[in-house]
């Protein structure tokens, strides 16, 4: 029965997109992609195939689906990574080697777990170092 209705959808979605002159852009004998589709690509931040590439380039609706699961994805990542992270100021300290033995450990110990922080570790090394060889 669902698979009835859906190709009849397909059907009278692409019927009406020709109606409409193509305004809605939809790709040649692409229709919209399932909604769980997209979720799943856009929260694993896995590739769309190139028929889904093609088609969400030119389809608005997608572009906005997409757009937003990706923005949800993002925050929930930080969500799930963040509850626990030390300061931005903790890992500077860290960084210049100012905190003290207990909490360097601790944060030694967070940055294996956690990519967010780790990076964020990376970069101010970085920026360190630019920054000492400006001095010297
Ligand atoms: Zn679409
Ligand atoms: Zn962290």
């Amino acid at each position: 029965m669902m698979v009835f209705i859906k190709s009849h959808l397909i059907a009278w979605d692409q019927g009406e997109s020709q109606k409409r002159g193509g305004k809605m852009q939809r790709g040649p004998g692409v229709p919209c992609p399932q909604e769980e589709e997209i979720v799943q690509r856009a929260v694993a931040g896995e590739p769309f195939s190139d028929d889904l590439t093609h088609h969400i380039a030119r389809c608005e609706r997608c572009q906005e689906k997409v757009a937003v699961y990706q923005r949800l994805n993002a925050s929930l990542v930080q969500k799930l990574y963040r509850f626990d992270c030390p300061s931005s100021e903790t890992l500077s300290y860290y960084c210049a080697g100012l905190l003290e033995k207990t909490r360097a450990d601790e944060t030694e110990g967070h940055l294996r777990v956690c990519p967010l922080c780790a990076e964020e570790v990376e970069q101010t090394h970085t920026f360190l170092q630019a920054e000492q060889f400006k001095d010297s």
